[in-house]
């Protein structure tokens, strides 16, 4: 741009991003926490974007496939985020496997299968910690070499009985000991504030802004 013109409108400056996610509780939060970023959103079920395979054995792998597929699929920039949560005494699971937990194959089971399963595998074990991780990535192409990765944890306690009606999956059984309320009782934007998934927005939005500014 020379000295002479004028910066472009906002509307063109504006940069097109695929939403790699299907999940309807996940696309809310990431459209509310993105928004700040004056990124256009788009969710990939409106581009016909089909789910992406999730084989991996890490949050972040999986989060990276999806990136790359939608991306690929696209032609555009995409952001995904792979998350689930992570129970100490089991070493680590539901894991990757959060949303098909219940299920015998790759198909996802529903919420309340899956927390019935977690009671079942934690009954009589004393010990509850467990903690919700969110893989955050932005890749600029299908190939991109070098995407954008950020990582966000919050810990918190499985309760014996359901609380709460707000956020999805496992959060009515998640209780955050220092608020003494389950996730599922937050409202929305408290929640959006300190989960696994706003930590990682939080230090994406830091690293798009560096890069901005190069
Ligand atoms: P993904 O769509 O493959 O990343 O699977 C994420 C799964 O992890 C969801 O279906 C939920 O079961 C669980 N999960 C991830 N984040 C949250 C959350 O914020 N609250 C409750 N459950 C979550």
């Amino acid at each position: 741009m020379s000295a002479a013109e004028p910066p472009a409108p906002a509307a063109v400056r504006k940069m097109r991003v695929v939403l790699a996610s299907n999940n309807r509780g996940k696309l809310g939060e990431l459209t509310a926490l993105l928004a700040p970023l004056g990124l256009e959103l788009i969710a990939q079920s409106e581009l016909g974007v089909s789910a992406a395979e999730e084989p991996h054995p890490s949050f972040l792998e999986n989060a990276l496939a999806k990136a790359r597929h939608a991306s690929g699929a696209t032609g555009l920039p995409a952001i995904a985020d792979d998350s689930g949560i992570c129970v100490s005494a089991l070493d680590g699971r539901p894991g990757v496997r959060s949303a098909r937990y219940a299920a015998q194959g790759e198909a996802e089971s529903d919420d309340a299968s899956n927390n019935a399963r977690l009671l079942e595998e934690l009954a009589g074990v004393a010990d509850r910690h467990a903690y919700y991780y969110c893989a955050l990535v932005l890749v600029r192409t299908p190939d991109d070499p070098c995407p954008l990765i950020a990582e966000g944890r919050w810990h918190g306690t499985v309760t014996q009985a359901a609380r709460g009606t707000g956020g999805f999956g496992y959060d009515p059984y998640f209780l955050i000991p220092e608020l003494g309320r389950t996730a599922a009782e937050l409202d929305p934007a408290h929640k959006n504030r300190i989960s696994h998934r706003g930590q990682a927005m939080r230090v994406l939005a830091q690293l798009l802004a560096s890069e901005a500014q190069r």
